[in-house]
């Protein structure tokens, strides 16, 4: 590589997003480009979803990491190499999975173009061109959520998430049992409340959501407690339970599989350091019948763009995915961009990631003081 560059942009969204603990009204990503000897630049994109305190890791720190501790190490290496390249950043860098995850995409997008196959080809080749999105619904605001619903239930999207624990629990479950009401029963509905919920208070939201009509529960209980998770799992009876924040690592997916932890993976490649482990990730809970979901941390639609090449590469995607990123922006930072057709997301074709930026939106949303 003969250089690496970081952009931080801060790009507008539509409407604020409720998470557990706070909402957002704009979202940051760290643009990195890669230049080759070949005159190909990669792209690649690190996400934090609405800053830190969902991975711990910041626009700004992964900034930090690749300019003074990542770029150095690739200079002069070839980006085919990224295999010795990883192992070359792992030992200058612990840790910093999004980080590691937004250079491992540029590099992966290089030699995509270089080579001139999608990024797709270099996980394992494509088993589809489109992939079912799920809807994430804000956690907060009722009857403008309720119309949100039936939007996109409208253009094709059949499958929803409740976002939950802004509320106390028991006004959650009533929120959500409202929504369900209002919205229909004929969906295919999954809440996540972000782990606020102890065992006690999970198992009885649970049951409840179960009863009304919820079909999958995404993290209900602590990143940091498993116990509670294979509980909750073994006292379900319908409702399936998927884990997000407690299978980020190849390792946690090992112990996942050991312990019964999950019916289900939310795979990001972010949180698990990038594309090739998450494929890895998958190779591994494959057999063991837990399902791969294709997780999102709302990405931008250069982020979207890697994770369909890698849901694309899943030969099992029962639950479809989650990429609503580029649909939560109100302007796109891309030429090309991301299509969404009936409610799938089409893989982009084209090699590598198969997108470009748009100069003039990256100097609109390029961030004034970037240091
Ligand atoms: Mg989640």
């Amino acid at each position: 590589m003969t250089g690496v560059r970081t952009t931080i942009l801060d790009v507008p969204i539509r409407r604020a997003h409720a998470f557990a603990h706070h909402s957002i009204d704009r979202q940051s990503y760290l643009i990195v480009e890669v230049d080759t000897d070949a005159g190909i630049t990669g792209l690649g994109e690190g996400v934090s979803p609405g800053g830190p305190w969902w991975g711990g890791e910041s626009i700004e720190g992964q900034k930090q990491i690749i300019d003074h501790y990542i770029a150095p190490v690739l200079r002069g290496r070839r980006a085919e190499d990224f295999s010795s390249s990883r192992e070359a950043i792992d030992r200058a860098v612990y840790g910093n999975p999004f980080a590691k995850s937004a250079v491992e995409m540029a590099l992966l997008d290089a030699v995509g173009q270089h080579r001139n196959v999608p990024l797709s080809l270099l996980l394992g080749g494509s088993a589809r061109d489109t992939l079912p999105v799920r809807w994430a619904l804000s956690g907060s605001g009722d009857s403008e959520t309720v119309e949100d619903a039936t939007a996109r239930l409208d253009e094709g999207h059949r499958a929803l998430k409740f976002k939950m624990g802004v509320l106390p629990a028991e006004d959650d479950v009533r929120r959500v049992a409202w929504l369900v009401e209002k919205i229909g029963a004929d969906v295919d509905y999954l809440g996540d409340p972000n782990g606020v919920w102890d065992l006690r208070t999970a198992t009885w939201a649970v049951k409840e959501l179960e009863a009304i009509g919820v079909n999958v529960i995404e993290q209900p209980t602590p990143r940091d407690d498993p116990r509670a998770l294979a509980e909750v799992r073994r006292q379900a009876t319908r409702i399936k339970v998927m884990a997000d924040e407690s299978v980020c690592q190849l390792t946690d997916a090992l112990a996942a599989i050991g312990q019964r932890l999950c019916d289900s993976v939310a795979v990001k490649p972010g949180k698990s350091g990038g594309l090739r482990a998450a494929a890895l990730m998958e190779a591994v809970l494959r057999p063991s019948g837990i399902a791969c979901y294709g997780g999102t941390a709302l990405e931008g639609p250069i982020g979207t763009a890697a994770s369909a090449h890698l849901f694309a590469s899943f030969t099992h995607l029962p639950l479809g995915c989650e990429l609503v990123g580029p649909l939560l922006l109100a302007d796109d930072i891309t030429t090309g961009g991301i299509q969404y057709v009936n409610g799938e997301l089409c893989v982009p074709a084209g090699p590598g990631l198969g997108v470009k930026l748009d100069p003039d939106k990256v100097a609109r949303y390029r961030r004034p003081k970037q240091d």
